[in-house]
């Protein structure tokens, strides 16, 4: 399995959570398996198109999120930097 990027042979990949709002059934309280859309890309492109490298989770709508962050949303962020 590769990362999903068009013409990207890494194969180091990253779960990457899409974002929840675009489940249009409100209704319906349980998730089922074909509203959860998980997509596979390599550390790189987990950045690239918004998501987390470290949790997967999406976070491609926080400001800062390529800037300051490193790739990484705000609760990584927090994480990594306590440690030092
Ligand atoms: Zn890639
Ligand atoms: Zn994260």
């Amino acid at each position: 399995m590769k990362c999903e990027h068009e013409g990207c042979e890494r194969s180091l990949l990253i779960d990457c959570m899409n974002p929840t709002s675009e489940v249009e059934d409100e209704v319906t309280p349980i998730i089922s398996p074909s509203t959860v859309l998980v997509r596979y890309y390599c550390l790189y492109h987990s950045q690239q198109y918004g998501y987390c490298w470290h949790c997967g989770f999406y976070a491609g709508d926080e400001p800062n999120f390529r800037l300051g962050l490193l790739g990484l949303c705000k609760d990584c962020h927090r994480e990594f930097a306590s440690k030092e």
